[in-house]
């Protein structure tokens, strides 16, 4: 939704989402062990969206990545839960894998 970039989010829940099981290729198994990083980003100086960036390859000018708003920040916001979007590996540091089970 915000182009071609790392997405990270503040809610594990929200990272649960895209994170599937590799035996059921689900991402509510409540079976089988699932991973998460926990990462480090330097934000630097963030550019603040409501809307999408579809065909974004970099943030904004002057800007070092995007933050899309929840809709609790603003209610018609593109997406539910804030996302914080990097266009530069360099400035993601994946520190820890966590492992984890649904229950
Ligand atoms: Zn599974």
């Amino acid at each position: 939704m915000f182009g071609l970039g790392i997405y990270l989010a503040d809610l594990s829940s929200k990272s649960n989402q895209y994170s599937k099981c590799q035996q059921h290729e689900s991402t509510s198994c409540k079976v089988c062990e699932k991973k998460l990083f926990l990462c480090r980003a330097l934000i630097g100086d963030p550019y603040f969206t409501k809307v999408a960036m579809r065909y974004a390859k970099e943030p904004p000018i002057n800007k070092d990545s995007v933050i899309a708003l929840s809709r609790k920040d603003v209610p018609d916001s593109a997406v539910e839960y804030r996302e914080y979007i990097f266009y530069d590996k360099d400035v993601v540091y994946p520190e820890y894998v966590i492992s984890y089970q649904l229950k």
